[in-house]
């Protein structure tokens, strides 16, 4: 049987490859900061890593998680409910919660594994789901596992998810999903209108607060502090993989009875193995960080809006923005590649997307600002593109 298969596999393997779609790791071999070194022993400064307030490296999220490493042992060898909790992972629930000012707090290995296991333990087929077009791949796996009915609306479009909202109305419960940031444009949604919508229909709401927890809003609280609506949502999933350390871990935090109730049911909970104590450790430390100065977000804010000035100002075409994301639109898919590849060549670090991760002759390179970003690589970032710009015509 192999020998077809893997004829099969060759084929598929080469076509990725021939339509230039084939993915390559690039091996690091520095902790993750603002400047790395990459294998051939060439130092880059890195514009696409997900670490918002530079804490991937951070002293003392590192310090803590030495001393649950001493405390509390590697691994807990168990799920949740089995043998693996401990007072550490009970901490981080409840630091979580008052972060977002939610009632309760669920962890997961991942936040994949809390949107993956969100829907089906809560809604059936009489239920509706009215999901943003754009969301996140794991909140399309999710809704995929569960019976509700779907809806779907473009992206953050209000009317749009009026209109869903009507034709949901026959339903028993609706909610609504959106991501908080959308990662290949940085726009967020227009949560006020999604709460008055959630209203007005009778529906609920649930925000992945993923790229914009930490980020967004004046303390980092995500999309609900930036729309004053702190509470408001009955559900949020988040990531401890991107502002929050960076190191591993997902949560969903909100209303106590849906947390009850995945306790009770929720797959990747029930079946998966919990983090290990170190990593909630961390975790903690980093939740008590944020709530006794807001300097890393002030920097992160004023980072971004210090990029984005400076490259309109260059005469780069950047997508309006409210998070740490830039997009800076080429719109051609090869030139986006070698654009990329040329600033690698000037020592800075970024991706080139293009179809099918962004629409037809929308390609771009997304830069991504971090906390860790000092004054002096902001400024290299944006000569190199205004050089590598001015090189490809980009610029005149
Ligand atoms: C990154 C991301 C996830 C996945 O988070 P992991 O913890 O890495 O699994 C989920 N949703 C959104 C919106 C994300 O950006």
């Amino acid at each position: 049987m192999y020998t077809e298969f893997q004829h099969h596999l060759r084929k598929e393997l080469a076509d990725i490859s021939n339509a230039g779609l084939y993915k390559k790791e690039r091996i690091i071999i520095s902790p993750q900061g603002a400047e790395i070194e990459i294998e051939s022993g060439q130092k880059v400064l890195n514009f696409c890593a997900n670490n918002y307030l530079g804490l991937s490296n951070n002293s003392e999220l590192i310090n803590a998680a030495k001393k649950a490493l001493d405390s509390h042992g590697y691994g807990m060898s168990s799920v949740r409910f089995i043998c693996g909790t401990t007072d550490v992972h009970k901490e981080l629930e409840q630091k979580i919660a008052e972060f977002f000012g939610t009632e309760d707090t669920i962890l997961y290995a991942a936040c994949f594994d809390a949107n993956g296991g969100v829907f089906e333990p809560l809604l059936a087929k009489e239920d509706a789901i009215i999901s943003d077009s754009l969301n996140h791949a794991s909140i399309i796996d999710g809704v995929r596992l569960c019976k509700a009915q779907r809806y779907r609306y473009k992206n953050a479009d209000m009317d749009d998810l009026e209109e869903q909202l009507k034709l949901s109305q026959a339903q028993r419960f609706r909610i609504i999903v959106t991501d908080g940031v959308f990662s290949m444009d940085g726009n967020v949604p227009p949560m006020n209108q999604i709460l008055e919508l959630a209203e007005k229909y009778n529906a609920m709401v649930m925000i992945d607060e993923s790229h914009s927890a930490g980020v967004v809003g004046k303390t980092g609280r995500g999309v609900t502090e930036l729309f004053n609506c702190r509470g408001k949502a009955e559900i949020i999933t988040g990531t401890l993989g991107k502002a929050f350390g960076g190191a591993i871990g997902g949560f969903t935090t909100g209303k106590k009875e849906i947390i009850d109730m995945l306790r009770q049911r929720s797959r990747p909970y029930l079946f998966s193995n919990s983090i290990p104590p170190l990593v909630a450790a961390a975790g903690v430390q980093m939740v008590k960080m944020m709530s006794e100065t807001n300097e890393l977000q002030d920097k992160l804010h004023a980072n971004t809006e210090y990029f984005n000035t400076e490259m309109q100002k260059a005469g780069f075409d950047i997508k309006p923005t409210q998070s740490a994301i830039c997009a800076v639109m080429l719109y051609d898919a090869k030139l986006s590649q070698k654009f990329a590849a040329n600033l690698l060549k000037e020592g800075i670090y970024v991706i080139g997307f293009y179809f099918p991760v962004v629409p037809k002759n929308e390609a771009r390179i997304r830069v991504q600002l971090s906390a860790a970003h000092e004054k002096e690589h902001l400024n290299k970032a944006i000569a190199a593109f205004k050089k590598v710009g001015k090189d490809l015509g980009v610029l005149n």
